[in-house]
């Protein structure tokens, strides 16, 4: 069996004990989006702007505290770190698994049980896995203004928190970091095209969720960028961010905002 790609990916390699072999190939970071770009390095932040909340709301339960500063670049660099060991800790894993060899690069086919990596080495497999993920998809009216703008893949490494970060999309993804930044200081405003954040779950949750975030958050519902602009100061300013959706193939098919890779 070839697997492409490392996330999900990773998990159905079969434990052949009988002389078979496997082939893993990966062409980023070892563990895909979940281990390096998703759930659980956005946990990590998660559970640290949680500490944060817990200290501004200390005062509720008559324990005086403050939070005095936030150093981004430290917790940033605490989480990044935990998830290279993760990420390295599972691809070292797969380099010493004795059926399975792991490639490092891009894998294209080359025939039905035919695979070709890097346009160097080709290999066959009875059975071929596709596991390649999505990637977030960013509005045209942010890639046409020519302004920066970070996504779910980049946001969690920037240098330094900027004052306010628009958010585009009203999903759990977007949710997870409005709490997390807002958390740690920085004036969030979400934009969604549905009438509720959350929308995709449960009506009355998504309800409440909505209504009890629009004391933290400048919640805009029923809306959609019309345009965007860099400008210093006010909403478009330099420090606008564009959180692009992301989500596998049958997302997609739905209609939404979503890029699968294949
Ligand atoms: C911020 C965030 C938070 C999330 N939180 C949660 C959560 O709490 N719970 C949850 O269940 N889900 C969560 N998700 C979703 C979850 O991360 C994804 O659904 C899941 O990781 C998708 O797994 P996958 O194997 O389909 O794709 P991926 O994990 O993206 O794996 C695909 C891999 O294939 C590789 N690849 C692609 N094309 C090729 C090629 N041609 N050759 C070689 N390699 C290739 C890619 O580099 C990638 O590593 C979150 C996502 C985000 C962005």
């Amino acid at each position: 069996m070839a697997v492409i790609g490392s996330g999900s990916g990773n998990v159905v390699i079969p434990e052949y004990r009988d002389g078979r072999k496997a082939a893993v190939i990966e062409l980023g970071s070892f563990g895909g989006t979940c281990v390096n770009r998703g759930c659980i390095p956005s946990k990590m932040f998660v559970y640290t702007a949680d500490v944060a909340m817990q200290v501004r709301r200390a005062s509720q339960f008559g324990i005086g505290a403050a939070v005095d500063s936030v150093h981004w670049s430290a917790i940033r660099d605490r989480i990044m770190s935990r998830i290279k060991e993760t990420s390295d800790t599972g691809r070292q894993e797969r380099v010493e698994s004795a059926h399975v060899t792991l490639f490092e690069g891009h894998a294209r086919f080359a025939g039905p049980h035919e695979l070709v990596i890097n346009d160097d080495v080709r290999i066959e497999a009875d059975q071929i896995v596709i596991a390649a993920g999505g990637r977030p998809s960013v509005p045209e009216v942010v890639t046409n203004s020519g302004i920066d703008f970070h996504t779910s893949d980049t946001i969690m490494w920037i240098d330094a928190l900027p004052a306010s970060i628009v958010i585009l999309g009203g999903g759990y993804v977007a949710a997870e970091f409005a709490h997390v930044f807002s958390s740690l200081g920085v004036e969030i405003h979400i934009v969604t095209v549905d009438s509720t954040l959350l929308e995709s779950l449960d009506a009355e949750i998504s309800k409440r969720f909505t209504a009890k975030v629009a004391n933290r958050w400048n919640v805009h519902l029923d809306s959609s960028a019309t345009s965007v602009a860099a400008s210093r100061g006010g909403l478009s300013s330099t420090s606008m961010t564009a959180l692009g959706y992301r989500a596998k193939c049958s997302w997609w098919q739905r209609g939404g905002n979503l890029t699968p890779r294949i």
